[in-house]
C-alpha cells in the first residue's frame, strides 16, 4: 500500500503465540511502553482479526479516537485498536492479536485533536475551550455546560466529564445564556416566518379553489344550456386532474355516451372537449 510522507499510519505487529512464551513477555512490553491497554474480546465478527496482518496502514484522520482508528478505503477501511486479542473459547493458552505502533503524523494529529463531549465535534488545536455548535442547543441545560468542553481524544475514551466540572471557564454560564437567548430568537424568527407562509397560503389556495370551482360552474352551466341537466347527477370533476368525468356514478350506455361526445365537442367551440372522461 502506498502513503504520503505526511499521511498518518500505523505499523501493525500481528502475534499469535503461547500466553507464557518469551514473545509474548516482549510482545506485552513493547505494547505497554507505547501506552497501550489491552483489548481482550469474543469477537463480534469471528476471525474478523484474520483481516488484519502485519504491516503498515494509512489512516483516516477524519475522525480520531482515543484508542482506536480508521483506516482509508485503500487500507482496507478497518477498525483497528491500540492494542487487541481475540479471545479464543476453546484455547486459553494461546494469544492471537496484534498492536499498533503510530506513526510521528499519527500522535501529532491525535495531540491536536479535541472532541466535544455533547455532539462529537472534533477541532484541530482549538483556541476556544467549548464546543461552539452547541452552546444554542435548545436541549442543553446549564448543569450539563461541562460536556462542551473540548478534552483531548487521548483521554476522550471512558473520560468522566463530571470530573470536568471544575474546568469551566470564567463567563462560561454567561456565554450559555447570551446563546441560549440568541439561538431562541432565530427559532422564534424561524417560526414567525413559516407561520407567516403559512397565513399566505391559505389565501393562496382558496384563490385556486375558487378558481376552480368557476370552471367547475361554467361547465355545470354549458352542459344546462346544451340539453344535458338529466346527466348532471352522474358527473364528478376531480379537482387534482382537472377533468370531468361522467358515468362515475352509474355507467353509461353507448347510446348516453355517443349524445353526450356529440354535444360536448360542440359545446363552446370544443373547449371542455379534451378534459372530459366517460365510463
Ligand atoms: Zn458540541
Amino acid at each position: 500500500m502506498t502513503t504520503k510522507t505526511s499521511q498518518p499510519t500505523i505499523r501493525v505487529h500481528r502475534y499469535a503465540c503461547q500466553v507464557g512464551s518469551p514473545e509474548y513477555t516482549e510482545i506485552k512490553r513493547q505494547a505497554k511502553a507505547a501506552g497501550h491497554k489491552l483489548m481482550r474480546v469474543y469477537p463480534r465478527q469471528p476471525g474478523y482479526i484474520r483481516k488484519v496482518r502485519s504491516g503498515t496502514y494509512a489512516i483516516d484522520t477524519k475522525h480520531l479516537f482515543g484508542d482506536q482508528y480508521n483506516t482509508t478505503e485503500d487500507s482496507g477501511n478497518l477498525r483497528l485498536h491500540d492494542w487487541y486479542e481475540e479471545i479464543n473459547p476453546h484455547d486459553d493458552d494461546s494469544r492471537v492479536g496484534y498492536w499498533c505502533e503510530l506513526s510521528p503524523e499519527l500522535e501529532a494529529a491525535k495531540d491536536a485533536r479535541h472532541v466535544c463531549g455533547y455532539c462529537g465535534a472534533q477541532y484541530d488545536n482549538p483556541t476556544h475551550h467549548m464546543c461552539r455548535r452547541c452552546l444554542g442547543s435548545p436541549y442543553l441545560k446549564a448543569d450539563e455546560l461541562h460536556m462542551l468542553l473540548l478534552v483531548p481524544v487521548r483521554e476522550s475514551s471512558g473520560a468522566d466529564r463530571s470530573a470536568l466540572v471544575g474546568r469551566l471557564p470564567d463567563g462560561m454560564r454567561a456565554a450559555f445564556e447570551r446563546e441560549q437567548e440568541h439561538a431562541a430568537e432565530a427559532r422564534k424568527a424561524a417560526e414567525i416566518q413559516r407561520a407567516t407562509e403559512h397565513a399566505h397560503s391559505l389565501v393562496e389556495n382558496a384563490r385556486d379553489a375558487v378558481t376552480q370551482a368557476e370552471y367547475e360552474r361554467d361547465f355545470h352551466l354549458a352542459c344546462i344550456k346544451a340539453g344535458l341537466v338529466r346527466f348532471l347527477s352522474n358527473l364528478i370533476y376531480y379537482t387534482h386532474k382537472g377533468r370531468f368525468c361522467f358515468g362515475w356514478r352509474e355507467s353509461l350506455t353507448d347510446e348516453d355516451r355517443d349524445t353526450l361526445q356529440a354535444t360536448i365537442s360542440e359545446m363552446q367551440g370544443g373547449d371542455f372537449a379534451p378534459f372530459v372522461d366517460y365510463k
